[in-house]
């Protein structure tokens, strides 16, 4: 359950907004908002709230779109598991080396993406760095069954795995709508991603179907679709990575965005005391130990979980001129001594 722990919630959403902003007197009244929790995609928990004070049939109509989307990207998206009547990531990546994989045209346009992300991050956001992660994803688990026996990865055996990491040893053709890994070894995590991209898919869904004033938080990954119908934003947290559950080190008000967090309180282990999280360099196949966390504040989620991953791994100057590139991208570096820093874009945004 640790990935419950995301960097981010909704306070107002969860009632606590007067307490921590202690600004509840001049809350504009809104319509109580209606919402849904799912706790079957991305190993993470789900909420769905409209505020746009739809009836509930609407509401259960939407999200009953929302559910089915979101069910389909987590199968295909799956490495761990797969589905009857469909080739999957884990389909795929079990068939590395072999010939090419029938999969739907959704995760063709994924992959893509996927590429072109890593082509835009320098290669610090990569799914096909499977491998690696594998190795890291074992000694979690293995450290959190029994956190007596908790040990670290070899190095050779990290320098081994990244040899099968290039991006080029996927093989994405469009036109038959095939996929195929050419190194048995290779495979795909798109842990980085994944959640986020699905999340946009649910959202431009939701857009289309004419819906304002939905909040979609897909563990801790928050999607906002307009505005409060009062015209304002939601107030939204991130998380103090040295006290997550009770503590802050920014509050954002945002509207119709994206906001995501990578940090380094979500998912790790301890070896001799030291704290091992999931988020690895590709350059030193460790953990990467420039922030304690990164929140990507910007429309399209999917880019949001593609950034939040990449800048963990980049220096702040680095990270800076990335986002800077792409546009309309704000981000918040929450550095391990609890120094914040932000994006001139947020300076209207920033509550406290
Ligand atoms: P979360 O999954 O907690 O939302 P992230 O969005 O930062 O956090 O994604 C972390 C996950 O992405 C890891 O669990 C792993 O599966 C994968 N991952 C870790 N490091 C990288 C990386 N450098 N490039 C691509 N994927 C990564
Ligand atoms: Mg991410």
């Amino acid at each position: 359950m640790n990935r419950l722990k995301k960097g981010l919630i909704l306070f107002c959403l969860l009632g606590l907004l007067a307490s921590f902003a202690g600004c509840s007197q001049n809350e504009v009244k809104t319509t109580e908002p209606l919402g849904k929790v799912w706790f079957n995609w991305f190993d993470t928990v789900s909420y769905v709230y409209s505020y746009a004070g739809d009836p509930a049939e609407r509401f259960d109509q939407l999200s009953a779109g929302i559910s089915g989307i979101m069910t389909e990207y987590h199968q295909m998206f799956d490495i761990y598991h797969e589905y009857s009547g469909i080739n999957n990531l884990c389909t795929v990546n079990r068939l590395a080396g072999g010939d090419p994989v029938k999969v739907d045209p959704r995760l063709i346009d994924f992959l893509l993406y996927a590429r072109d992300l890593y082509e835009k991050t320098g290669g610090e956001m990569n799914i096909l760095l499977g491998p690696v992660l594998k190795i890291w994803h074992d000694h979690r688990s293995a450290a959190t069954d029994d956190p007596s026996a908790a040990s670290l990865p070899a190095q050779e055996a990290l320098l081994e795995a990244a040899k099968h990491t290039d991006f080029s040893l996927l093989e994405i053709n469009r036109q038959q709508s095939t996929v195929r890994l050419l190194d048995p070894e290779a495979a795909i995590d798109v842990g980085a991603l994944g959640k986020g991209y699905a999340t946009e898919m649910a959202a431009k869904w939701l857009e289309d179907q004419g819906a304002r004033s939905y909040v979609l938080n897909i563990g801790g990954n928050i999607r906002i679709i307009g505005t409060k119908p009062d015209g304002s934003g939601w107030k939204t947290a991130v998380k103090d990575p040295d006290d997550p559950e009770n503590s802050y080190s920014a509050i954002l008000d945002i509207a119709d965005t994206a906001c995501v967090t990578s940090g380094d309180y979500e998912r790790f282990f301890v070896v001799e005391g030291k704290r091992y999280h999931h988020i690895i360099d590709r350059d030193t196949l460790w953990p990467a130990e420039q922030f304690a966390s990164v929140t990507i504040i910007t429309p399209d989620s999917g880019l949001a979980d593609a950034l939040s991953t990449a800048l963990f791994c980049m220096s702040y100057e680095d990270g800076l001129a990335l986002a800077k590139s792409f546009g309309n991208v704000d981000v918040v570096w929450v550095e391990h001594d609890g120094t914040v820093r932000s994006t001139d874009g947020l300076a209207d945004h920033l509550v406290n």
